[in-house]
């Protein structure tokens, strides 16, 4: 057994706090890796509050994860004792269906194993990077390189791969009108990442105060999602918009914005249903479509795309004791643009 320290959930109602536990032993394949960096995603609040009525308890979260590895089982091939890698959304799944072999594991048809707050294939509850150590079959970890600040990589191991993937799959590039709606971890991700790849980008937001941040990041345009007749102004002109908002929202402001035959894409994951106006879909043949994470092969992608271009998250760097506060500021929209908790302080406690 290996022993960990973390900050757990006990229940859906209390803050998240100190928990020691411990984590099976090592296999063959398996990585394990001391942790340096644990972003703080919007999901670890869902999650940690039971919205998406999943929860199990005691809940270590976090999925966004930077370490060095401290040990490697004797079947593996990929990492050494003392590299820096990162471990993502999901740590296990069947490999075998038709998505996992289509190197797509985050659509595997038998089920993933979550980071945190799953049962594994071993039968223990996994839990998540909010702690001092993992331990994961080196298919699920990533090569990460040293030449960027990690604490500006540990989001794209989630808010990064998520809005990477369906940028590339619905082939975001010149020529494109793209939107991301919302400004968040998520959202400022998509952002730098459809400038990156040459689209004409335009950042929806509801914070006025994030408008100067936007065009920094890489908008050629910002339009304040209140504003009825600024929303009106773009109807019939976007290729594809991408839709980061964690909360309820109404997604018919949006789809008269899409052109005839325009992908809106949901990664933003509420825990409440939207409504849908049909006639916004049926009268110029749009789609409506949703995305998750990506494959391990395109993450590792996304991870070498980034360290070729100088793409990091921008962080607040945070001590664990301040995670709750973090999360009530992410539930206020007031993150610049995601927080990321530097393990060292667990120490301190
Ligand atoms: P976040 O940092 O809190 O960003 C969400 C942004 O949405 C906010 O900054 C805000 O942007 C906007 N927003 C919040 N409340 C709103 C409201 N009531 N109406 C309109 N806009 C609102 O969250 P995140 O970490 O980016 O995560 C976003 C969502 O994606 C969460 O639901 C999360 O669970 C989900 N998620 C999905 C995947 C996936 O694989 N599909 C992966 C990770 C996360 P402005 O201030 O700019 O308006
Ligand atoms: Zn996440
Ligand atoms: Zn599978």
């Amino acid at each position: 057994m290996i022993q960990s320290r973390g900050y757990a959930a006990q229940q859906s109602t209390t803050p998240l706090a100190p928990f020691s536990f411990t984590r099976r032993d090592p296999k063959e394949r398996d990585v394990v890796v001391e942790i340096e960096y644990c972003g703080v995603c919007h999901s670890d609040i869902h999650s940690t509050r039971n919205e998406w009525g999943n929860a199990v308890y005691p809940m270590v979260p976090g999925h966004e994860i930077i370490g060095r590895v401290t040990a490697v089982g004797n079947e593996v091939s990929r990492f050494k004792v003392g590299e820096r890698v990162g471990v993502g959304v999901i740590i296990d799944s069947c490999r075998q269906c038709a998505s996992c072999k289509n190197n797509e594991e985050q659509y595997c048809e038998v089920g993933t194993t979550l980071t945190y707050g799953a049962p594994d294939k071993y039968g223990d509850l996994t839990q998540g990077g909010y702690s001092n150590n993992i331990l994961v079959d080196e298919h699920f970890v990533h090569s990460v390189s040293t030449k960027l600040d990690p604490a500006g990589v540990a989001p794209l191991l989630c808010a990064g791969i998520t809005t990477y993937s369906p940028l590339r799959h619905w082939q975001v590039g010149p020529g494109k009108k793209v939107g991301i709606v919302g400004l968040g971890g998520l959202g400022h991700m998509g952002l730098k990442f459809a400038h990156a790849f040459g689209a004409h980008t335009v950042q929806f937001t509801t914070s006025e105060s994030k408008v100067e941040d936007a065009k920094r990041l890489g908008a050629d345009e910002v339009v304040i999602s209140k504003d009825a007749d600024a929303m009106k102004k773009e109807a019939f002109s976007y290729d594809f918009i991408l839709d980061t908002v964690s909360a309820v929202h109404d997604l018919n402001a949006y789809l008269p914005l899409l052109k005839r035959d325009g992908v809106y894409c949901q990664v933003g994951l509420p825990d409440r249903p939207p409504v849908i106006n049909m006639g916004n879909l049926l009268f110029k043949r749009r789609a409506l479509s949703g995305s998750i994470i990506g494959g391990m092969a395109e993450t590792q992608e996304m991870l070498d795309y980034c360290a070729e271009k100088n793409i990091v998250s921008d962080v607040e760097v945070i001590p664990i004791q301040k995670v709750n506060e973090a999360f009530e500021r992410v539930l206020k929209s007031d993150v610049k643009y995601r927080f990321v908790i530097d393990m060292a302080s667990l120490i301190e406690q």
